[in-house]
């Protein structure tokens, strides 16, 4: 049994990652895997949105660092992807990034509740005290189930961003991942097991189990990733996800190639 492909990990040019691909690749051939997938942060159509991600003109110099890495390691599938930002009225922006280069998935993520609020910053943690947990959770997954719904994505990343801090609602949001998980399965697209929710104020994975346990019931397909940002992160706890995923009943997960999804048993 072999581990799950790893569809998450991130370059230098997102401006708060460290190490070359080719770093990561040789980090990930030391863990055992035998695929991963570059999805690092893409550019928005303004390049002073935000101070996290590549610039615009920097999205050529990002692909021909993962085909070095490809070149580098034969033995290694790499697949060339983007975690990509959704937001309401970026639609036509993202579907021009998809038309610049031969990509073999986009991860959706959301991480901007609003064009100036992204819920995840450290340096934006003192928003969280002016609002209500839920009406963050509320707008977060409404923006999340657009997402799902659009078709611009292969897998939608780390769904429950939200409790990135710790900080969590009084409510039952089962509702919300209801209506998350019904957009994904009927536009088929995956969601991820995130490991990076370990590393953080949380300490859980990205989905919890409830919303996993949902998501198999509604048959809406899992991919993994451990959303590295340093080459040592690379399939950080895929032991830990496989077997919360098996757990909850998953025994496959996707991989994608020029946007094609394929099942493989873990
Ligand atoms: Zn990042
Ligand atoms: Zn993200």
């Amino acid at each position: 049994m072999s581990l799950p492909a790893d569809l998450h990990m991130h370059t230098p040019l997102c401006r708060h990652a460290a190490g070359e691909p080719v770093d990561y690749a040789r980090c990930a051939v030391e863990a055992g895997l035998t695929e991963i997938g570059f999805s690092d942060h893409s550019p928005m159509p303004r390049d002073d949105f935000d101070d996290w991600r590549m610039l615009d003109r920097q999205l050529d110099e990002y692909v021909a660092k993962v085909r070095l890495a490809q070149r580098e390691f034969p033995q290694l599938t790499i697949r060339l992807a983007l975690e990509v930002d959704y937001l309401p009225g970026h639609e036509s922006w993202i579907r021009a990034l998809a038309a610049r280069h031969p990509w073999d998935y986009f991860i959706g993520s959301v991480h901007y509740v609003s064009e100036s609020w992204d819920i995840d910053n450290p340096a934006k943690l003192s928003e969280w005290k002016k609002r209500d947990a839920f009406a963050v959770w509320q707008a977060y997954f409404d923006r999340l189930t657009l997402a799902a719904a659009s078709g611009l994505f292969e897998i939608i990343g780390h769904a429950d961003l939200p409790k990135k801090f710790g900080i969590r609602p009084q409510q039952d949001c089962t509702p919300l991942y209801e209506k998350f998980l019904a957009a994904a399965a009927q536009a088929g697209c995956a969601m991820e097991l995130n490991t990076a929710g370990l590393r953080k104020d949380c300490k859980e994975i990205y989905p919890s189990r409830p919303l996993l346990q949902l998501a198999f019931q509604k048959n809406v397909p899992v991919t993994f990733g451990s959303d590295a940002h340093a080459p040592g992160e690379v399939g950080m706890n895929f032991a830990d996800a496989v077997a919360l995923a098996r757990s909850v009943g998953y025994t496959e997960s996707c991989r994608f190639r020029q946007r094609r999804r394929e099942f493989v048993s873990f």
